[in-house]
C-alpha cells in the first residue's frame, strides 16, 4: 500500500500554490473518473479553490444525475474554450488513469500545456507523462484512495452529500458492487464514512444500476443469445456487437457497460472479451478470474491497460480482422489463460 502522508504534503503545497486547477477525467469515463473527478471538485471548490473540469469526449447516461456533472467541459463539444481553459490553468490534476492516450483528442493539448500535472490513479504499469503521480494499484477504485488523500489533506474526512455521492458511486461501480476487484477492509473503512453522511445507498444503487432502457435490455438479451462465443477449449468467450447492432437497438452511450463480466458466470470459464464497433475501430474490454491478466493481455496485444483481471484497449481494423487478430493472441497465450487459478 502506498505510503500517503509525503504525497499529501507534496499535493498540498501544489494545492496553495495554484491560481487556476484544471481536473480531466480519461476519455470514455465511468463511475470511478467522474467519482474521483467530481468529489475533489466539491472538495477543492468548499476550500475556495478556483477549480474547472473536462472530459475528453461525452458522459454516459448512467452518471448524468450527479451533482456537479453539468460543470464537466466537454473536449471534443467545444474545443476552443477547453483549449483556453487548459492554456490558463497552472495545474491540472488528472484522475483515473496513467496513459496519456487516455486523454483522447485533448492529449496534445494538455501535453503541450506548462502547467504542474498531477496524476491520481490506482491502474498497473504507471507511464511518466506527469510531473507528480500518486498511484496505488492495490486500491479498488480511484475514489477510495482520493478519499484517504482529502481526508489527510483536511485533517478529518471531508464530508458533503454531494462529495460522499461521488466517492460512492466511484467504489461501487469499480467494484460491480463489490463483486469484483480489489475491495479491501479500508474500502468498507471509506464506506462506513460515507454512510455517516447519510447518503441514500438505495437511492445511489437505483440511479446507477437500476436506470437502464428496454432497449438496452433487449441488447444485452441479443448479445447473449446472438453474439456470444464459447471457446471451451481455452475456457475463453468474447462477444461482438457490430454499429448495426447497436443501431437496432437504439444505443446510448454507456448501454454495453457491463456486459463484459457476464460470460463470467459461466461455469468454467476464466477469460471473457468484449468487442463493440466503433469509427474505424473496435474498442475492446476484457475480464479475467485468477491469475490470467488482461491487464498483460491488453498490453501485448492491443496497446491498452488497467487492471490484472479488467482492462481494455483499441484496435484499428473491422471487426472480422479484430476477432481474428485475437483468436490468434488466444492461441499464443493458451498455457496461461487455461491454467489461470480460480480460488
Ligand atoms: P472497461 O472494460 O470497463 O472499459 O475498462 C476496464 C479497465 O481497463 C478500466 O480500469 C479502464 O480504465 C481500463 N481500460 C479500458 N480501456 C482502456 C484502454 O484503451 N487503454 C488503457 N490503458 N486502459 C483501458
Ligand atoms: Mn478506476
Amino acid at each position: 500500500m502506498l505510503e500517503l502522508a509525503k504525497y499529501t504534503k507534496e499535493l498540498s503545497n501544489h494545492l496553495n500554490r495554484a491560481g487556476n486547477i484544471l481536473l480531466i477525467c480519461h476519455v470514455n469515463p465511468d463511475g470511478d473518473a467522474i467519482g474521483s473527478q467530481l468529489a475533489l471538485y466539491h472538495y477543492l471548490v468548499s476550500k475556495g479553490k478556483n477549480v474547472e473540469m473536462l472530459s475528453p469526449n461525452y458522459l454516459q447516461e448512467f452518471i448524468k444525475w450527479m451533482d456537479g456533472v453539468e460543470k464537466i467541459n466537454i473536449f471534443i463539444k467545444d474545443r476552443a474554450f477547453c483549449r483556453d481553459l487548459i492554456s490558463k490553468s497552472d495545474l491540472i490534476i488528472m484522475l483515473d488513469f496513467n496513459q496519456s492516450n487516455r486523454l483522447g483528442e485533448a492529449e496534445k493539448d494538455i501535453l503541450n500545456s506548462k502547467a504542474f500535472k498531477i496524476v491520481i490513479d490506482h491502474h498497473l504499469n504507471s507511464f511518466d507523462f506527469a510531473d507528480l503521480l500518486i498511484s496505488d494499484p492495490s486500491r479498488c477504485s480511484t475514489s477510495e484512495l482520493l478519499h484517504e488523500i482529502i481526508s489527510g489533506l483536511n485533517g478529518k474526512p471531508f464530508m458533503s452529500t454531494p462529495y460522499a455521492e461521488a466517492i460512492y458511486v466511484g467504489i461501487v461501480t469499480d467494484t460491480g458492487n463489490f463483486d469484483h476487484g480489489s475491495y479491501t477492509g479500508a474500502t468498507f473503512r471509506t464506506i462506513a464514512d460515507l454512510m455517516d453522511t447519510g447518503i441514500d445507498r438505495e437511492r445511489v444503487f437505483n440511479l446507477v444500476f437500476n436506470n437502464f432502457s428496454a432497449d438496452r435490455m433487449k441488447l444485452q438479451g441479443f448479445a447473449l443469445s446472438e453474439r456470444m462465443v464459447v471457446l471451451e477449449k481455452y475456457h475463453t468467450v468474447y462477444i461482438f456487437l457490430t454499429r448495426e447492432d447497436l443501431k437496432r437497438f437504439n444505443y446510448r452511450k454507456g448501454d454495453t457497460e457491463g456486459f463484459v463480466n457476464m460470460p463470467l458466470s459461466i461455469s468454467g470459464i476464466v477469460f471473457s472479451a468484449f468487442f463493440v464497433e466503433k469509427d474505424g475501430y473496435v474498442k475492446l474490454s476484457f475480464r479475467s478470474k485468477g491469475s490470467f491478466s488482461v491487464s498483460e493481455f491488453a498490453d501485448k496485444y492491443f496497446k491498452g491497460g488497467g487492471h490484472k483481471n479488467a482492462s481494455g484497449g483499441d484496435h484499428y481494423d473491422t471487426m472480422e480482422g479484430t476477432i481474428s487478430y485475437f483468436l490468434d493472441a488466444v492461441r499464443k497465450e493458451e498455457s496461461s489463460i487455461i491454467n489461470s487459478s480460480i480460488r
